[in-house]
């Protein structure tokens, strides 16, 4: 498997009034060829914020981002506009990102233009070839957003991410602005798109019922960090922090003692975050060590499964005996 993007120890932090909000913390992942791979967390867990840096539409405090092998935080300029063809990113409100004014035909036909590829007439059918894989046809040209259902607008915003024939697309919140019926619709879309053109994607969500159907792998986002990263089934089945355990027991599962873990207190101030384990505040297994050391990502399993915890036996083991520790 070729590795598309790789973060290594990843940091943003920036001023807001007279504080220091961290909001990416120290995250380091690998998205590998043709897979999805799911950021989950509570919103101002720093998902958007990582998704923004990979793609350098903002600069990261430290850490490297590569893509293909190469850094591209010390990219120039033209090496940056360059590089933009292949990667692209889907937001969950197409309004922000479609120009009002202008018709589907002048907004696919825009990406084409600025990177100067082809003609008139060669761009023309790109743009007709590019509607028809997202399920749309001709009679869309002329018509405006506005004009447009919220599903046909996000085909039109997947359409212009995937007109350049990208590499790499981040979908920060993708469907999570749609009615059920239509989520289902668009994420089948990304999924045919995926497989047609080998796209790797990088999807950010905080409805798990989604991740859990849409990523093969995710990684379980607190305050700027990675809690928890793993193959989507092992964590939803059995998350082993204490943290993705209170995510994941609040959507249904199918077994008999749903019982639904609420979390204690609020999410910190990212601008003052706990010292230790980020989640010690809220955490039911805190030990004493929990408050004064962060605890480093450790292999549980097959080695690609990873947490973030202090505990020596993971929380779904703990469920078993609960009187160990
Ligand atoms: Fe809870 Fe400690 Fe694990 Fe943090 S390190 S999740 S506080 S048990
Ligand atoms: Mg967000």
């Amino acid at each position: 498997t070729i590795a598309i993007v790789e973060v290594e120890n990843l940091h943003k932090h920036f001023k807001q009034k007279s504080s220091l909000v961290k909001a990416v913390n120290g995250v380091s992942f690998t998205l590998y060829e043709g897979e999805t791979f799911g950021l989950v967390g509570e919103s101002g867990c720093g998902k958007s914020t990582t998704g923004e840096v990979l793609l350098q539409l903002t600069k990261q405090t430290s850490g490297i981002v590569k893509y293909k092998g190469r850094d591209v935080t010390s990219f120039s300029k033209k090496e940056l506009k360059n590089w933009r063809k292949d990667v692209q990113i889907v937001f969950q409100d197409p309004y922000s990102s479609l120009n009002p004014k202008k018709n589907v035909g002048w907004i696919l036909n825009e990406p084409l233009r600025i990177h100067q590829i082809g003609n008139r007439a060669t761009r023309f059918e790109k743009v007709l070839r590019t509607l028809e894989d997202v399920g749309l046809d001709a009679s869309y040209l002329e018509r405006f957003p506005h004009e447009l259902s919220g599903g046909q607008r996000q085909r039109v915003a997947i359409a212009s991410a995937i007109i350049l024939d990208p590499v790499f697309i981040v979908i920060d919140e993708g469907v999570s602005a749609l009615d059920v019926s239509v989520q289902a619709q668009i994420l089948n879309l990304l999924k045919e798109l995926q497989r047609k053109y080998k796209l790797t994607y990088l999807f950010i969500s905080h409805d798990l019922n989604v991740v859990q159907y849409f990523c093969d792998r995710i990684a379980v986002m607190y305050l700027g960090e990675i809690v928890e990263i793993g193959k989507t089934e092992e964590i939803s089945a059995a998350p082993k922090h204490p943290y993705a355990e209170a995510l994941f027991s609040a959507i249904p599962m199918h077994d008999e003692d749903d019982r639904r873990i609420v979390l204690e207190g609020d999410l910190p101030d990212p601008s003052n975050p706990p010292s230790g384990c980020p989640f010690h505040t809220r955490c039911a297994y805190a030990l004493e060590i929990c408050r004064s050391e962060k605890p480093i990502a450790r292999s549980v399993g097959d080695g690609t499964h990873k947490v973030s915890c202090h505990l020596s036996v993971p929380v779904t083991c703990r469920n078993l005996s609960k009187t160990e520790q």
